[in-house]
């Protein structure tokens, strides 16, 4: 398949399933990198394109947990949103937004907002075909592949880029006898699940990372009395951020180690160094975070296994950091007694007519049997089962089309992210876009990592096509 621009011929259409930010991220860098060589068309049920599981929440408790300055849409300009922003005005209507040190930490909702206006141009003007649907089915055909959505339309594409990248959060197994209670709260990203939560009812988050993080500021934002139990197996909670932003610290990227053990030896042993230089660790592993593929790169397989089994709670609490505006409310509650953080799991659950009963395995052989109002899942999307918390995943994996990579994170992709399918060959024309491609690029679950890989999958895409490259200009800001 070979197309330009100035072709006659029809163009080759790329069916985008998910328009989340990182497939959003990939339309926005198809039509503009290579304008009228691509029919595009994006298959996202949500009404805003760009916006996806994090930046579609309502919450004005739920703010990012990274700086204006490093979230961008466009990693060719990382200031793009920062300038939106100031434009914008929000930091007026949102004063808490600003910390003193000039560093602002703004609503999710309003990066939605930004997101969703930065591709709208693309969309108004038909570079972009926003499907307000769902994709049900992906099937090969000759030559290409048919895509059928929820309202029973089939898109004959060329391409195939995946990006439907969430799935839904799935109750651990002990939770089981609780299934379908509506004192069972499964999307805690839903605000209305939050607002019919009684004031003084007795609460069990299970989960203590971001997404606990979430929900704790939203109920301290409701002005909830209730005690507020959280549990997760190593009962670790995101840091927060350093008092003064910095420069990187750190060169791991020269000589990388090869097994996770040295890795982990010397980041302690740089953060020893840079504690040593007044420097806080937040630095050190910003550095880790920025040296990612290469540090990924240079470890075996075996060695990215343990990372991903044994070091992952460790590195995910430390590399995603909570907002100082969420860090605080945590410390409010957790001061107060009203917010109890526990290391364990759940064991079992019932229902009894008032309440839920869950007995509780707590690290050192402890059992702590518990009475709550509702429960709350903070374990986050269920990454690890994704054929069955993804239908169309698994209707993928069952025609052979993708493989779940050998560590557990998401999609076997190519160093190009093309997919791998199950004979283990790599597929010329479906691609993976986002974090369920991390297995093989190492960190790609933040923000600026998922947009400079849709920028990467863009380039495979023109390159596997022979579309010319356009190099484009840091785009006009998306205000008016
Ligand atoms: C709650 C939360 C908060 C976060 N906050 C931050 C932050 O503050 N800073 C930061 O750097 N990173 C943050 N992240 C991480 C990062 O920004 C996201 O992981 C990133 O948005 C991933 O983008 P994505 O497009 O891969 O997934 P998403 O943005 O979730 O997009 C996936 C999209 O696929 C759609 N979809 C699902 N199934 C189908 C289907 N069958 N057909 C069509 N569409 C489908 C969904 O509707 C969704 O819109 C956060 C992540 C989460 C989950």
């Amino acid at each position: 398949m070979t197309a330009g621009r100035g072709d006659h011929g029809p163009r080759p259409t790329v069916a985008i399933i998910g328009g989340g930010f990182a497939g959003a991220g990939l339309a926005y860098q198809l039509a503009r990198r290579a304008p009228g060589a691509f029919r595009i068309v994006v298959f996202e049920p949500r009404d805003r394109l760009g916006c996806g599981v994090a930046y579609s929440t309502a919450d004005p408790a739920h703010r990012i947990n990274v700086p204006a300055s490093r979230m961008s849409f466009v990693p060719s300009d990382p200031c793009h949103f920062d300038r939106w922003l100031k434009a914008d005005g929000e930091l007026k209507r949102d004063p808490a937004a600003l910390m003193p040190d000039g560093r602002a930490f703004p609503r999710r909702a309003v990066f939605g907002r930004y997101a969703a206006e930065t591709i709208e141009p693309f969309v108004l003007e038909g570079e972009i075909e926003h499907r307000r649907s769902a994709a049900t089915a992906i099937s090969r055909r000759a030559g290409g592949y048919a895509v059928r959505d929820a309202d029973g339309q089939i898109l004959e594409a060329d391409m195939v880029a995946f990006a439907a990248t969430h799935p839904t959060p799935q109750a651990p197994e002990a939770l089981g006898a609780l299934a379908g209670d509506p004192r069972l709260v499964v999307d805690t990203q839903n605000r209305a699940a939050l607002d019919e939560i009684p004031t003084e009812a007795r609460l069990l988050i299970v989960g203590t990372g971001l997404t606990m993080a979430d929900i704790v500021a939203s109920l301290e934002a409701r002005g909830h009395q209730g005690q507020i139990t959280a549990i997760s197996r190593r009962g670790l909670l995101s840091r927060g951020h350093p008092e003064r932003p910095g420069e990187e610290y750190g060169a791991f990227d020269r000589n990388p180690s090869r097994t996770a053990g040295a890795l982990v030896r010397r980041i302690r042993r740089t953060i020893a160094a840079a504690a040593a230089e007044g420097r806080p660790w937040q630095h050190v592993m910003d550095a880790v975070r920025a040296q990612g593929p290469a540090i990924w790169a240079a470890l075996p397989e075996r060695e990215r296994r343990t990372i991903a089994r044994r070091l992952r709670p460790f590195w995910d609490v430390h590399r995603f950091r909570v907002a100082p505006q969420v860090e605080a409310a945590i410390a409010r509650l957790r001061d107060t007694g009203q917010l109890t953080v526990l290391t364990g799991e759940p064991v079992a659950a019932s229902r009894g007519a008032g309440s839920l009963s869950v007995d509780l395995r707590l690290k050192g052989g402890g059992r702590y049997y518990g009475d709550y109002d509702v429960v709350l899942l903070a374990t986050g999307p269920a990454h690890r089962k994704l054929c069955e918390s993804s239908p169309i995943v698994g209707s993928l994996a069952d025609q052979g089309l993708v493989r779940l990579d050998p560590i557990g994170l998401g999609l076997e992709v190519d160093e190009r992210s093309a997919a791998v399918g199950a004979d283990g060959r790599t597929s010329p024309s479906l691609w993976v876009v986002g974090p369920l491609a991390r297995a093989t690029f190492g960190e790609l679950m933040g923000l600026p990592e998922v947009a400079r890989h849709a920028e990467f999958v863009a380039s495979s895409i023109l390159r596997s096509t022979s579309v010319a490259d356009a190099p484009v200009d840091a785009p006009a800001l998306a205000v008016a």
